[in-house]
């Protein structure tokens, strides 16, 4: 039987991790004694490492059950790079391929197999698994299987056949869905034997969460890109038409943008999904279509274009940002004509009121959620049932808590046009209305003749719409959505206006950007971090492309940020990176220590210019034409030290060419002793290793061509 100490090793040797998070750890250690398991965990919550490692550690072979065909890929090629074995079966393959793969399990090689439900209840496909040995069963997405979700498969009803053919072998059923019915379902319709049920915390503390006006939302948004470049991001877009015009608009402000939505073609999408996969086109402008499916960990923003319809929705598409855990940003813009559209869409729907009405109630949640003056994250979380203790610190309400002022004259004033339009405006011809506007629809209605006309001519139409707002979410006034959009006074309109209750309003300043701050005023150790981050993502993109997986297959955006911070120049170093395990460090270490150790070395070249560099000054006279002998007596220093200024300057990549000085046969013969004794040898023990024949100077440049592997 498998323990969890060999489970934390699994976790360190194949995923480079130090840690089980808080409920892995409890899901695992359930699943190694064969106990049934339904586990709801956030997306990003880290669900795959729960039957993962089990499956590394137990006996046998796990079988995913999984619905993506596209997921499986990644979650294999995932595997692989972690050293592994795994693969996937459906019908997307040849009957050869299928074959070759279930052989495979026969023999007992691969620890986990995924396979979409189709595949799994075809003809013979159980009784097969009947001849292999499986240690346990994962079905994920496991929400598909109730028609009480928002994404139910019929085939994943048929799923109870598992536990009927395999009762001995334990089934944990994962989803990022936490409804109470969903899960209730879950275990029901699978069979599930009294399982342990997992509710992990809804809570993406990583994601930053901010809301703006929708006004020029284009210039917010290439202000809010132009300080995240190269950062992958989605933009969520309510139309398809929309992601359409706003890709080419970002592409002619010179942004490396695409678009995506279920109009397209099926190879013109699959096109657009490789490209932000493997970071070669930095943003997708898209409608909710996209991110089923996909699994990219380093999306590092999420922006919404439009107010989504429901708070399920914006919470499962912000959490596509930062699936690894480093920080990622949620953006969402919010105008009330958003509102207006989207709830003119709903009412569009005659046939289902029930439907429509629900729909609507759920709107105005989200509208709520974007107009609130509290933590965002309490009210995310306390949405779906979970209560927070304390405010997250990671929101905009957080970083700028509103200052609130005394109200009660404007809320008068508001209040009193309405009662004096006879309860006929909209929220757009009061504020005219309070504003002074000579428009038509103002001089038509006659509300120029009021009292109140102009009253308010000193507050901006957009702060008298977030005033009027304020007055909705807090019941002072309603909108007749069913007659035409008017407002309407209510019993605290009268309490305010006759009974001399005095209100409190959010004084709107523009909302300061921290994150446009911190650049200003960043420290240089942090933008230096940053380059190195810069370079190693480079290094990680040609790696990715040469071995044709995607970026965050060969490391998470997170492991190249603690890189960066730690700069790792030997093995264990690297290995004490979280995300680095055996295979990878056999993979991609070396490259990854050898690029930090060029950066350091560049860097510190960069620092000495400072104080005057002395390699450098002799760069520059090398420039003019001085010959080695000439600069050193220019120098007073001795010619080996102007020869091992050019060794440096060679190794860091200036354009110096060594050979002139170093002939190819004693390049030969020098570079068979660094062989023997290494690069770091001292030069006099490489000396006398060669029977001192050659020169200091010449072994010195010798071990900098041996060094970049430069050949003749
Ligand atoms: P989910 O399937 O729940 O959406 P994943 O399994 O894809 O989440 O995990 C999300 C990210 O968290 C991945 O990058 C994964 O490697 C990482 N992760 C999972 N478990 C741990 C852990 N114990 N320590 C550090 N990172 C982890
Ligand atoms: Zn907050």
């Amino acid at each position: 039987m498998a323990t969890m100490r060999e489970a934390r090793e699994a976790l360190k040797l194949y995923f480079g991790y130090e840690q089980f998070r808080p409920m892995q750890e409890q899901i695992i250690s359930g699943l190694l004694q064969q106990k049934d398991a339904v586990v709801l965990m956030p997306t990003g919550g880290g669900k795959s490492v729960c039957y993962q490692v089990p499956a590394v550690v137990l006996p046998g072979i796990c079988v995913v059950v999984s619905p993506l065909i596209a997921l499986m890929k990644d979650q294999v090629e995932a595997l692989l790079a972690n050293g592994i074995p795994a693969a996937y079966i459906n019908s997307s393959q040849s009957a050869e391929q299928q074959y070759a793969i279930e052989n495979e399990c026969l023999e007992g090689k691969l620890k986990l197999l995924y396979v979409s439900p189709e595949k799994l209840l075809s003809s013979g496909f159980l009784s097969f698994l009947g001849r292999v040995r499986v240690s346990l069963f994962a079905v994920d997405e496991a929400h598909c299987i109730s028609s009480w979700g928002h994404d139910f498969r019929p085939e994943y009803t048929q799923l109870k056949a598992l536990k009927h053919h395999f009762p001995q072998i334990p089934v944990v059923a994962l989803t990022a869905t936490a409804d109470k019915l969903t899960q209730k379902d879950i275990q029901e319709q699978l069979h599930l034997q009294s399982p342990e049920v997992y509710i992990a915390s809804f809570d993406r503390p990583n994601i930053n969460l901010t809301v703006k006006p929708g006004r020029d939302r284009f210039n917010k948004i290439t202000d809010f890109i132009s300080s995240r470049p190269r950062q992958p991001g989605i933009i969520y877009c309510l139309s398809r038409k929309a992601t359409e015009s706003l890709a080419n608009k970002l592409k002619q402000n010179g942004f490396n943008a695409t678009f995506y939505h279920a109009g397209m073609s099926a190879p013109l999408r699959a096109k657009a999904q490789e490209a932000f996969l493997k970071d070669d086109v930095q943003m997708v402008c898209a409608t909710v279509a996209f991110g089923m499916g996909i699994d990219k960990s380093n999306v590092r923003w999420v922006i919404h274009y439009n107010l989504p319809k429901n708070i399920e929705g914006y919470y499962q598409e912000i959490g596509r940002a930062g699936r690894d855990g480093a920080k990622a940003d949620a953006l969402l813009f919010y105008s009330f004509a958003d509102v207006m559209n989207m709830r003119s869409m709903l009412q569009e729907n005659e046939s289902d009121k029930k439907q429509t009405e629900l729909q609507l109630v759920k709107l105005e949640r989200m509208q709520q959620f974007a107009e609130a003056a509290a933590c965002r994250r309490r009210i995310l979380l306390q949405y779906f049932g979970e209560t927070m203790q304390k405010d997250c610190g990671n929101c905009d309400i957080c970083r700028n808590p509103p200052t609130t002022f005394d109200g009660t004259q404007l809320v008068q004033k508001a209040l009193s046009a309405i009662a004096r339009t006879q309860e006929q405006a909209t929220m757009t011809l009061l504020v005219d209305v309070l504003r002074g506007a000579r428009n038509s629809q103002v001089l038509q209605s006659g509300f120029d003749k009021i009292k109140t006309y102009g009253a308010g001519r000193d507050v901006s139409t957009l702060d008298w719409n977030r005033y009027l707002h304020q007055m909705l979410n807090s019941g002072l006034v309603e909108i007749a959505y069913d007659q035409g959009y008017t407002l309407k006074l209510t019993e605290q309109s009268r309490e305010v206006l006759f009974e001399g209750r005095r209100v409190q309003l959010v004084k709107f300043e523009e909302v300061r950007q921290p994150e446009e701050a911190t650049v200003r005023a960043r420290p240089k150790r942090e933008l230096i971090k940053d380059a190195l981050f810069e370079r190693l993502r480079a290094l990680r993109k040609r790696l990715a492309d040469e071995a044709g997986v995607p970026p965050y297959v060969v490391f998470t955006d997170s492991s190249l940020q603690e890189m960066a911070a730690e700069r790792p120049t030997n093995r264990i170093a690297m290995l004490a990176i979280s995300g680095v395990g055996a295979q990878k460090l056999e993979r991609f270490g070396d490259t990854f220590i050898t690029e930090i150790i060029d950066f350091i070395n560049e860097e510190q070249a960069k620092g000495s210019k400072l104080k005057g560099a002395t390699h450098l000054a002799t760069y520059e006279m090398l420039q003019q034409g001085y010959g080695i002998e000439q600069i050193a007596r220019q120098r007073s220093l001795n010619p080996v030290t102007i020869y091992s200024h050019l060794a440096t300057l060679y190794e860091q990549g200036y354009d110096i060419d060594l050979h002139q000085f170093v002939t190819k046969a004693e390049y030969k013969a020098i570079a068979v002793a660094i062989q023997k004794l290494g690069t770091e040898a001292k030069l006099k023990d490489l000396f006398e290793a060669l029977g001192e024949q050659y020169e200091y100077y010449k072994i010195r440049l010798a071990v900098s061509i041996y060094k970049k592997g430069d050949t003749w």
